[in-house]
């Protein structure tokens, strides 16, 4: 459906009220019609000042949905909200444009890897750089996010030969298919989410991997298995706090634990809370951030 304002969404009223009206109705997209314009120097040029709040516009959001029942629901509720606003019922065909908009995604390179959907294989990678193939669907990881990034760098400067490994918040598997291309001797990616767990044993599949990961379903809290040689730990800043002692009883001493997900102010409370580390290095990606941990 396309939700409308005629007036000016001055101070973001007409989002707020819309987007609360659709929390429940659990929406599968919500694109703006009215894009902010591009900076002058384009998204990426580093040297042009942060361009200026872009002025206010009406509210135009295509809002799509799996099914017209939810739609029609969805509508119902933002019409009963009694604002100013043209609420249009449309019906877009059904041509799977979950799996199109996902076929946009392209390789990228981090560290010695390029990770690749697919569609996008490289033909030629240069050498020395190992190419994994992931499948974008349930699990995060398509190395589209600074996190996955940051982490793929780390662990290429890092030694696995022979190493145990543990990937805890596996998603795709991305980390733990890199362990095991890097040389590494057992690895183990494990997930809360089932979801991300299917994706990944798929993923595996479509790669050559020199040994094999043992992927499951576990949560942080909880993992039954001997101290590991290296920990790969992409969580959140909150999650990495809250869970400092189990990922310490997950590293031998004087193994490496490999931490992301978290923001520069969040740095100083993430390192404070993993206190049985030694900092190894730093480095960061626009707000995000990862540190490599040394076991004392
Ligand atoms: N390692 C991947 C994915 C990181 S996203 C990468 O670097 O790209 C973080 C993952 O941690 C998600 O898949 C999420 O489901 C998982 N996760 C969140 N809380 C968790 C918990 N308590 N125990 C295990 N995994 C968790």
């Amino acid at each position: 459906m396309e939700v409308r304002s005629a007036a000016i969404d001055e101070d973001g009223a007409f989002g707020d009220a819309v987007a609360a009206a659709l929390h429940d109705h659990a929406p599968l997209a919500v694109q703006d019609l009215i894009p902010p314009p591009l900076p002058p120097g384009g998204l990426w040029d580093p040297t042009a000042p942060p361009p200026p709040e872009p002025p206010p516009t009406p509210l135009a959001w295509r809002v799509c949905f799996g099914d017209v029942e939810t739609r029609d629901r969805a509508a119902a509720a933002i019409e009963a909200l009694g604002l100013d606003l043209s609420v249009e019922r449309v019906d877009l065909p059904d041509d799977d444009w979950v799996a199109r908009s996902q076929q946009s995604l392209t390789a990228i390179a981090a560290g010695r890897f390029i990770v690749a959907p697919p569609w996008d294989l490289p033909a030629a990678p240069p050498a020395g750089v190992h190419v994994l193939v992931i499948e974008p669907s349930m699990g995060f990881g398509t190395g589209h996010h600074q996190t996955t990034r940051l982490c793929l760098a780390a662990m290429s400067a890092l030694p696995f030969e022979g190493r145990t490994v543990l990937d805890m918040g596996t998603g795709s598997g991305v980390l733990a298919m890199a362990a095991s291309v890097l040389g590494a001797r057992g690895v183990r990616g494990v997930d809360i989410d089932a979801d991300a767990i299917e994706a990944a044993v798929r993923s595996a599949a479509l790669n050559t991997l020199p040994t094999p990961v043992a992927f499951d379903t576990a949560d942080v809290f909880a993992v039954p298995s001997a101290p590991v040689d290296v920990v790969l730990a992409n969580l959140t800043g909150a999650m990495l706090i809250r869970a400092a002692a189990p990922l310490a009883a997950m590293v031998v001493p004087g193994g490496t634990l490999v931490v992301s997900g978290f923001m520069h102010y969040e740095r100083e409370s993430v390192e404070a809370a993993l206190d049985r580390f030694d900092v190894v290095s730093r480095t960061h990606e626009d707000e995000w951030c990862a540190d490599v941990l040394r076991r004392r």
